[in-house]
């Protein structure tokens, strides 16, 4: 039996969905990829444990997709299956101060949500279009702040389908990383949040999400800062000195706004990506002698 064959007797729980030759260029934000074996939309916990353990048994590769918001998916596409969190795994369930959240949830929900409920520590989140499985997984952050700062503990699940606790320290938070893309799957977070007046705060997430509206594109696709910054220095200002700004290769282009955002002007391919990081990172390393590392993530490229 082909395991395609053996796929949909998993997926069965209303809420959820299966879609063979699924093309991953709706599911991200850069809006470039070719299609995926299998997408899944997995709406309980039990599904989920179900295709950890029919991705072990039958050996095919599983890649989890929050919002696509950090990815670059390959133009021949992922030969496996991609899996989005929905339903019960987007929760969000409030108790005093104390969070617990589903990975599935946008992350600019989390942030008006708590901003309403008076709860202060993901003002920042409001502008970054991710989910919150992808900002633990990325440790996101913004204008001083990491997602990871407010987190108290991590729910993972391994390839056998167990849930894991772990703590903050185990999740080891750091610039734009984490330990946790080792597991199958991230599901969920405690949060603790600090306590405090609904206006002041959504003031403040109003006030950072101005801000990153006025610095950087907003109007056409992208995957957020390509580059991470290198210590004490930003990528931007780097690939801006470089004179790199509006540089462009096929489809894809440097903003003109801030250097370290690659834009997909028109029908960019995954290919026209690649060689315009290939030519920044060049380009930085002979004028500044600093190599660029990416923060996008990629998928379907092995
Ligand atoms: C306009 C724009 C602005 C942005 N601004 C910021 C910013 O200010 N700060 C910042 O840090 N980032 C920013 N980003 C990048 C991005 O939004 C963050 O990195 C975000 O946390 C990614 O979340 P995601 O759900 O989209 O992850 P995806 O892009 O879907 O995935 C990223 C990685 O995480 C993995 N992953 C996702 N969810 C799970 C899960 N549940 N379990 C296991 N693995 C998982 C994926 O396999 C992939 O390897 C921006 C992006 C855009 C497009």
């Amino acid at each position: 039996m082909d395991w395609k064959d053996a796929l949909p007797e998993i997926v069965t729980q209303p809420g959820s969905r299966l879609q063979f030759r699924e093309p991953l260029a709706k599911h991200t934000h850069f809006g470039i990829g070719g299609e995926a074996t299998a997408y899944i939309e997995v709406s309980t916990v039990s599904e989920l444990a179900a295709l950890a353990r029919f991705h072990k048994q039958w050996d095919i590769p599983v890649a989890v997709i929050g919002r696509g918001s950090n990815l670059l998916v390959s133009d021949r596409g992922f030969k496996g299956i991609s899996i989005r969190l929905v339903s019960e795994l987007a929760k969000l369930e409030v108790d005093g101060n104390i969070v617990s959240v589903g990975a599935g949830l946008a992350l600019p929900a989390l942030s008006k949500t708590m901003s309403q409920r008076g709860l202060s520590g993901v003002e920042f989140a409001l502008g970054i279009p991710g989910s919150v499985g992808g900002a633990l997984i990325m440790n996101a952050g913004a204008w001083g702040s990491s997602f990871g700062d407010v987190v108290t503990n991590v729910t993972v699940m391994t390839d056998t389908g167990e849930l894991v606790n772990l703590t903050h320290a185990e999740a080891k938070f750091e610039y734009r990383h984490s330990s946790l893309d080792t597991y199958f799957c991230v599901t969920g977070a405690t949060l603790t949040l600090e306590p405090g007046d609904v206006d002041t705060i959504t003031a403040r997430m109003q006030t950072l999400f101005k801000q990153k509206v006025e610095t950087q594109p907003f109007v056409e696709e992208n995957a957020g800062c390509m580059f991470k910054n290198p210590p004490g220095d930003s990528a931007g200002r780097l690939i801006d000195i470089s004179g790199l700004k509006g540089y462009r290769i096929g489809g894809a282009e440097v903003s003109t706004i801030h250097g370290n955002f690659i834009l997909n002007i028109d029908n960019a391919t995954a290919e026209d990506v690649l060689k315009l990081v290939a030519h920044i990172q060049q380009q930085v390393r002979e004028k500044t002698g600093i190599s660029l590392q990416t923060e996008v993530k990629r998928l379907g490229f092995d």
